[in-house]
């Protein structure tokens, strides 16, 4: 399995750079994401490193080979799409044994394969079914075993799991987590769905507007985003405005911190479960707008007398106060971050 190294990659169309200058490296056996909001890029530069788009600037190599002129069907990489794109007309068997009989592998290798492929993602039993009589989830699993069979060095996902119901997502993660350690395989996978992303990957790269903000491992971007995109994109967080007046944090009327920056207008955020009811070292009291029950703790709303409204999660064994109510919420200073135009303060 390769390690992939990307330098300085730019994709436009029409002059609009849709990647624009992204550079990144892949480990061996690592599942790495490109997580983002939608039109950020991350398809786009999947398909360069398949090799279905020429980048106009920079490199990309598997291993220590460089691939920029080398075509698609030569890069031996696997592909899963979000739609699946099983073929309807051939059965299960047939559709996974199509990428090896196009490489001239046939006979007993070709059994062999398909039949391991199969085991794989569970679906040895349903080898002779047509795609028609299968469920989604099994659906993606011949999409899987149809890029695992040809033993790619580098596996490509795209919202693989976007067409599945919530449930089925999840299963479907913990599976494609499960082989793609199991047999290392280096896989680059493609989301827009945080969770999913938190859930699934050794290390994240959030992508914005064709460029990487950050690039950590999950623990490492939910707790300390770099920039204030980051901090508003993963998770749930308040951004509340603030200013630094005199070398100090202003937020909700209180002092925050000292920090070494310029006067001007910033950003605090903090986590809704950072938050809790009654006094803390940074209090505000306000007007609650909604309390929503979600299972593992109630969501409340409130709303301050300067019009912010501010998310708070308070836990089960904490009763939460009624709509309509005024209440005293605070949270500790360590557990808010500041934001300026440069990323972190
Ligand atoms: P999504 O999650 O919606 O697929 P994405 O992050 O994968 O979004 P891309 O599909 O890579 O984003 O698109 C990035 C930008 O490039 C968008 O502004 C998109 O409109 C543009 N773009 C993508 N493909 C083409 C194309 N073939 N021709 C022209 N513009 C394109």
């Amino acid at each position: 399995m390769s390690k992939v190294t990307i330098e300085g990659v730019v994709k436009r169309f029409e002059g609009h750079a849709a990647v624009a200058g992204v550079s990144l490296t892949v480990e061996s056996g690592e599942l790495f994401t490109l997580l983002g909001p939608s039109g950020c890029g991350k398809t786009t530069l999947l398909r360069v490193l398949a090799g279905f788009y020429q980048q106009d600037e920079g490199n990309v190599r598997f291993g220590d080979r460089l691939v920029n002129d080398v075509p698609a069907h030569k890069r031996n990489t696997g592909m899963v799409f979000q739609n699946y794109a099983v073929f309807p007309h051939m059965t299960v068997f047939e559709n996974v044994a199509y990428g090896l009989k196009a490489r001239k592998v046939g006979g007993q290798e070709l059994q062999r394969r398909v039949t391991e492929a199969l085991e794989m993602v569970k679906l040895a039993d349903l080898k002779d079914r047509m795609p028609s009589q299968l469920s989604g989830g099994q659906q993606q699993r011949v999409a899987l075993a149809r890029a695992l069979v040809i033993q790619p060095q580098l596996l490509l996902m795209d919202e693989p799991l976007s067409n599945l119901d919530a449930k089925l997502r999840i299963e479907m993660r913990t599976e494609i987590r499960r082989l793609q350690r199991q047999y290392g395989i280096t896989t680059i996978y493609v989301t827009h769905d945080q969770e999913e992303a938190l859930a699934i990957s050794d290390r994240i790269a959030v992508m914005n507007q064709g460029r990487v903000e950050q690039v950590g491992s999950p623990r490492d971007i939910y707790f300390n985003p770099q920039t204030l995109f980051v901090a508003g994109f993963i998770g749930t967080t308040n951004l509340l405005p603030a200013r630094v007046q005199g070398g100090e944090v202003r937020v909700l009327d209180q002092a925050l911190r000292e920090v070494k920056a310029a006067d001007g207008d910033c950003t605090v955020t903090i986590r809704p479960e950072k938050i809790a009811l009654g006094q803390g070292e940074i209090s505000f009291t306000g007007h609650v707008e909604e309390a929503l029950f979600v299972g593992s703790g109630t969501t409340v709303f409130v709303r301050t007398p300067s019009g912010q409204r501010i998310e708070v999660r308070l836990p089960n064994e904490v009763e939460p106060p009624r709509v309509g109510e005024q209440a005293t919420f605070g949270f500790r200073r360590a557990a808010a971050a500041v934001y300026g135009a440069q990323g972190e303060v």
